[in-house]
């Protein structure tokens, strides 16, 4: 027994992790043992790994690799400070200017992560007198900022722009600033927001626009820039928020807009202020992801391919993908609905003992009764292997009675 574990201060936790287990949706952190990639190791065994967010295979790519290694035997580890005090490095400006370019927008600023980004800036640029007009299925990250911010939340069904609306009319008379807030791809669904009409809804009532792009940014638009341009609607969203932590492979957060916006957020955004700026070694890693981006577009097809022909055969199969009780999936998110979460655990652990990664959701993360397993398709899965981990989802889906 070690010092801490029997003293009762803590006792309500050691409760509250009982009742996860005895509903089945505790869980036991899966270690992977090399590097993330489409066949690796987890626990010491072989799986096709359909659970990272790695989309384009930049977590474990050589460039990537490279640029990571000749950064760090230039400028060390470490940045050494918050970026307002000394942790400015000549390569963190770089890659604000890389992204910025890429995203087609005056300026950008990295944060530590995506999560940062989004609660660090929506908690920045409102305040207790604005209001922030949200998805309900919107991230984490954005409902801790809307909270931070103390502005009044008024939460709009899913993708409903008509609801949005209703809302806006409601607080017209308010003389708050108003913030219109999506997900640009749905983390969990897969479905993409509607950023075209929101976008024209905030125009037409002065609010400010943003979008969440963690699961969009290098997945859709032109190369890969996300929902904004997917959607035609450069200019139009004051906020684009993305991560470098999914399809950009290493770890971090963006937020691009005017310049001023970006000027703001150097004095006002708190992990801006009060966190230390990445290492030289993740902002070369960063960098060289966006060239890859410009240069090989073609991953990008691959990837849409493989969730073209994925999705196509697990409704085949009669799984559901959503669509019926959940959104459609629009994007390589692929969201296998199974209802009860101790069943969607089941599952995942039926999949991995016969060799493939999907990760069990259920309850918080997903609304009760919805619980699935979330498959993610990178562009570097083989058609070899889709059809082996088809196979296996098919197998294991009749055993237990999820598909006919
Ligand atoms: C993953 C995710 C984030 C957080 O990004 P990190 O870089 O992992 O912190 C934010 N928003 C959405 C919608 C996400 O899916």
């Amino acid at each position: 027994m070690t010092e801490n574990s029997a003293r009762p201060q803590l006792a309500h936790l050691t409760a509250a992790l009982d009742e996860l287990k005895a509903k089945g949706t505790h869980f036991k952190l899966r270690i992977l043992d090399d590097q993330q990639a489409a066949v690796c190791h987890y626990d010491g065994k072989e799986v096709i790994n359909l659970a990272s967010n790695n989309y384009l295979g930049l977590a474990n790519h050589p460039k990537l690799i490279e640029a990571a290694l000749a950064a760090t035997k230039a400028f060390g580890v470490g940045s050494g400070a918050v970026r307002t005090i000394a942790g400015t490095m000549r390569i963190h400006m770089e890659l604000e200017e890389k992204i910025a370019r890429f995203k087609n927008v005056e300026a950008c600023v990295v944060f530590q992560s995506g999560f940062a980004a989004n609660a660090g800036t929506v908690s920045a640029i409102l305040g207790k007198d604005d209001i922030i007009l949200s998805d309900e299925l919107n991230h984490a990250s954005i409902i801790d900022g809307a909270r931070l911010s103390r502005a009044k939340i008024k939460v709009f069904r899913h993708k409903d722009a008509a609801h949005c609306e209703e809302l806006l009319k409601d607080v017209a008379g308010e003389p708050g600033h108003k913030l219109v807030i999506t997900d640009g791809v749905f983390s969990m669904d897969g479905d993409i927001g509607p950023v075209d009409k929101l976008a024209a809804l905030a125009e037409k009532y002065g609010a400010i626009m943003m979008v969440d792009d963690a699961h969009a940014s290098g997945v859709l638009g032109l190369k890969g820039r996300g929902s904004v341009d997917h959607f035609g609607m450069h200019g139009k969203v004051d906020v684009q928020v993305g991560t470098l932590s999914k399809a950009i492979g290493a770890l971090g957060g963006y937020v691009c807009g005017s310049r001023d916006l970006i000027d703001y957020l150097y004095h006002r955004a708190r992990p801006f202020l009060f966190s230390t700026s990445h290492p030289p070694s993740v902002a070369a890693t960063c960098i060289a992801a966006f060239e890859m981006l410009e240069n090989e577009p073609e991953r990008i097809e691959r990837l849409w391919g493989n969730t073209r022909y994925f999705q196509g055969e697990l409704r085949r199969a009669g799984f559901n993908v959503g669509g019926v009780t959940t959104p459609a999936t629009e994007t390589p998110i692929t969201p296998v609905i199974v209802g009860e979460g101790r069943m969607a655990m089941e599952f995942s652990r039926a999949l991995f003992d016969e060799g493939v990664m999907g990760t069990g959701i259920a309850f918080p993360t997903v609304p009760e009764g919805r619980a699935r397993i979330r498959l993610i398709l990178t562009s570097e899965h083989t058609q070899g292997q889709l059809d082996q981990a088809l196979e296996t989802l098919e197998r294991v889906g009749k055993r237990m009675g999820i598909v006919g």
